[in-house]
């Protein structure tokens, strides 16, 4: 998705410079997030094409870029074609987390491939077990439940979103997946999975044992910056880049997206992002400084989810590890959740409260303390 929006940043600026896209999967770019939503409610699966090949755009699909040479400017691929370039973007992203063992088979849900073969097995008859209680793991457990699969999830915290909503919101969303049918196991670490004839058996950290079909892991995602290290860049969490996107102070090189850590301006500090608005946003105005716009960037990005029927937008730092102050139009079902520390806003949850994004980013950049008339007012 970023370096889709970066060849789109690039065009906007230069109609005829020559770009080449480099990517590991066999696909062009495609949008990640119907994989767990759209596309299971009846969407399309054409829809997901970006047409970045329509930009006039050299694809070199199934291609991992395995080293770079910067000072000859020059990145070599694992079937050892070299390509020369002038400015160079880094728009790796980051590869799924992994259990410490798990039998082949188990689902690291990020791609349309690993959608496909989920899709294509999903039905009344299907067994599955969801580990992980954070954006993948809801949303896949939501859509396979929602297609007839049995699903269990189970995750260490004591609810779903538990790292983002305040403790009694994700205890509600369990309540809430058990409605729907799903088997909802919190506070339960996986202890071992081992392949049982063509299903597997897991057995948890509480002694609790589950023969299923399928399981699908949604563990976070591991920034893939080797590339980055190994050409020397500086990591942290992330490749470090500069307001305009330039990595290890160069000007030539640049990288944006889930894989770069960039300075916020209206937080303060650095982030990095997994989230479709920034890889966009962040991709876009990256592509156009790598062709010469030199415009910083201060976009603070929003991020969505959707959970069955319920669903939210959420801007800055929501982390259920902040004090928070609520305002409920309905309790747990339509409301707004402030984040703040030091008794100033960094975050807001918007719960089924939608086009108040922009309203919520001032109040963080005001840096004023809230009040309860100015919750109310993001919930009219
Ligand atoms: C199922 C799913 C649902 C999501 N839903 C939402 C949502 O509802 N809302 C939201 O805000 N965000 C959502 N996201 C997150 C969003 O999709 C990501 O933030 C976005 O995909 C990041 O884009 P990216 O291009 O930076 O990284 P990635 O999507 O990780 O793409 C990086 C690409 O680089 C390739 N690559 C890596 N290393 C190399 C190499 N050495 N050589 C060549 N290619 C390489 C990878 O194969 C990959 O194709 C979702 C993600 C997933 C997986």
């Amino acid at each position: 998705m970023t370096g889709d929006a970066a060849c789109r940043g690039i065009r906007d600026h230069d109609a005829d410079g020559s770009i080449g896209l480099v990517a590991a999967e066999s696909h062009p770019p495609y949008a990640r997030p119907p994989l767990s939503k759209g596309l299971w409610a009846g969407k399309d699966e054409d829809s997901i094409w970006r047409g970045t090949e329509g930009l006039g755009v050299d694809l070199h699909l199934g291609r991992r870029v395995v080293s770079l040479d910067l000072d000859a400017r020059a990145a070599t691929d694992d079937q050892g074609v070299s390509y020369g370039y002038e400015r160079l973007l880094l728009a790796t992203g980051g590869t799924p987390r992994r259990l410490p063992s798990s039998p082949e088979g188990v689902v690291y849900f990020r791609t349309v491939d690993d959608y496909r073969l989920l899709h294509e097995r999903a039905d009344e008859s299907l067994r599955v077990a969801v580990i992980g209680g954070g954006f993948i793991g809801s949303e896949v457990a939501a859509a396979l439940a929602t297609s007839g699969c049995a699903v269990t999830m189970l995750f260490p915290e004591a609810g779903i979103g538990a790292r983002l909503f305040p403790e009694e919101l994700a205890v509600f969303v369990n309540d809430y997946y058990r409605s729907k049918g799903v088997d909802v196991l919190a506070g339960e670490l996986v202890g071992s999975i081992e392949g049982v004839d063509a299903g597997f058996r897991l057995e948890t950290d509480g002694g609790r044992m589950l023969d299923v079909d399928l399981v699908v892991a949604g563990l976070g995602i591991v920034p893939s910056t080797d590339l980055a290290e190994g050409a020397g860049l500086a990591v942290e969490d992330g490749i470090l880049v500069d307001e305009l996107g330039r990595a290890g102070g160069r000007e030539d090189v640049f990288a944006a997206g889930d894989v770069a850590r960039f300075p916020v301006a209206a937080l303060g500090g650095s982030r990095r992002v997994e989230h479709e608005d920034h890889a966009n946003t962040h991709g876009r105005h990256v592509g156009a400084n790598m062709a010469g716009a030199g415009t910083p960037y201060v976009h603070l990005p929003f991020f969505y989810s959707d959970l069955f029927e319920l669903g939210y937008e959420a801007v800055g730092d929501v982390d259920s590890r902040l004090e928070t102050v609520a305002e409920w139009a309905e309790p747990n079902r339509k409301g707004v959740v402030c984040y703040l520390e030091v008794g100033t806003p960094r975050g807001f949850l918007l719960w089924d409260v939608w086009g108040k994004v922009d309203a919520a980013r001032e109040l963080i950049a005001a840096g004023e303390p809230v009040d309860a008339g100015s919750l109310r007012a993001l919930l009219l």
